[in-house]
């Protein structure tokens, strides 16, 4: 079933294909549960993509579908990731579009965390 406008799990999007090394990525960190990489636009100083390892389009999806322990894992490792890049004493940023009309253009779950400098108020 489509949610917000997200086709089923496509497994050839960009980030699956990174999943598996068939696109390069700038890794930053993998364990079980995820995958961390530099984004390709960065918006911010740091600008990483943590990904769940498992086939999830959105947000939604990965909480519907996802265990506790994959959901558990994945949070442990977006603030794993934000401490080994330097970014906590500072603070940061993390952001999941879900949806279409959210701005969510890969169809594989992923949270953007953003640091380096002052991030401001959120605009939305
Ligand atoms: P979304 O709009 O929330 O889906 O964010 C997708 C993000 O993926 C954007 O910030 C893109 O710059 C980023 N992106 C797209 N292709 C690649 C890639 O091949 N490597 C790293 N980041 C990418």
């Amino acid at each position: 079933m489509p949610v917000s406008g997200l086709p089923p799990y496509d497994e050839n999007n960009i980030f699956a294909r990174i999943l598996r090394g068939e696109i390069p990525s700038k890794r930053v960190h993998e364990d079980e549960w995820a995958v961390a990489f530099h984004d390709i636009a960065p918006q911010a100083p740091t600008h990483v993509l943590v990904i769940p390892r498992g086939a999830y389009v959105s947000l939604a999806d990965f909480a519907t579908r996802g265990s506790e322990a994959e959901v558990a894992g994945f949070w442990r490792a977006v603030a794993t990731v934000a401490k080994s890049l330097g970014l906590e004493d500072a603070g940061y940023r993390t952001l999941s579009n879900m949806g279409r009309a959210a701005g969510q253009e890969v169809p594989h779950f992923h949270v953007h965390l953003f640091g380096g400098r002052p991030l401001g108020p959120m605009l939305v």
